[in-house]
């Protein structure tokens, strides 16, 4: 019973963390403050009521609809909610009411914005990452997962890497393959969960995201130079590492004893 009511909390803190990430989705991108004004509709500028800005059950309640004037509320926010509030429970399951939780839902929260506005916007904020480098390498001190040494690893593997990569694409194809903003992301990344699975997530973000562009292209017959956001990739890769990352490095490991 407990245990259950611990999980419906972790539901509701998600949901309603889901909420203030919507606000961010829409307003980091214009540079925009994201505490002040309130939440107010897009069309009509009114000013939303706190019975209808319950995440998602206000959504369901008001017929996708604004109050006021009508205009259709965007899916985005109760997916948003939906997610965040899932990923929410998922860590908490993992890692029971601890500093691990909070800081890795903290971290699994700050990749969900940044995959909603790199897909909106083809941009990284700085405003997310730059901090969330500093938020990584301070949870190192405290986390039993990480150790300091392992995090500063990271954050030079994550930020070096990537930056490599991205020089080379450019001298082979005088283009910009990969942002400024994906090197800071993998440094973030590498800041939370260490050197080891900043190598897994770049391969499983390579791998996932080299088949959704050859299913794009077979689906779109679209050229592959279309440009698809890597961050959204980095993001899962990094997730599906923070999950599962220890028993595929193992797996790996005990295959080539
Ligand atoms: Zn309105």
């Amino acid at each position: 019973m407990e245990t259950f009511l611990f999980n419906v909390f972790a539901v509701i803190f998600g949901a309603m963390i889901g909420s203030f990430l919507n606000v961010c989705i829409c307003r980091l991108p214009r540079e925009e403050s994201i505490v002040f004004p309130g939440s107010h509709c897009p069309r009509c500028q009114q000013s939303i009521r706190f019975y209808d800005n319950i995440p998602i059950i206000s959504y369901l309640l008001l017929g996708r609809k604004c109050r006021h004037c009508g205009a259709p509320i965007s899916i985005q926010y109760p997916l948003v909610e939906g997610i965040t509030a899932l990923s929410s429970l998922f860590v908490f399951i993992q890692f029971g009411l601890s500093w691990s939780y909070l800081f890795y839902f903290a971290f699994v929260a700050a990749l969900i914005a940044i995959t909603v506005i790199d897909l909106y916007h083809q941009i990284i904020p700085d405003v997310i990452s730059l901090p969330g480098i500093g938020v990584g390498l301070l949870a190192s001190l405290v986390l039993p997962q990480i150790t300091f040494l392992n995090s500063i690893f990271g954050i030079l593997l994550g930020g070096g890497s990537l930056f490599l990569v991205a020089t080379i694409y450019h001298w082979l194809f005088k283009r910009e393959g990969m942002g400024g903003g994906d090197i800071k992301l993998l440094a973030m990344i590498g800041a939370f969960l260490g050197w080891k699975a900043v190598i897994l997530t770049i391969l499983l973000s390579s791998l996932i995201g080299s088949i959704t562009g050859i299913a794009v292209m077979l689906l779109k017959g679209k050229d592959f130079k279309y440009a698809i956001p890597f961050g959204p990739f980095l993001s899962l890769g990094a997730v599906i590492s923070l999950f599962y990352g220890g028993r595929i490095i193992h797996w790996y490991l005990d295959l080539n004893r």
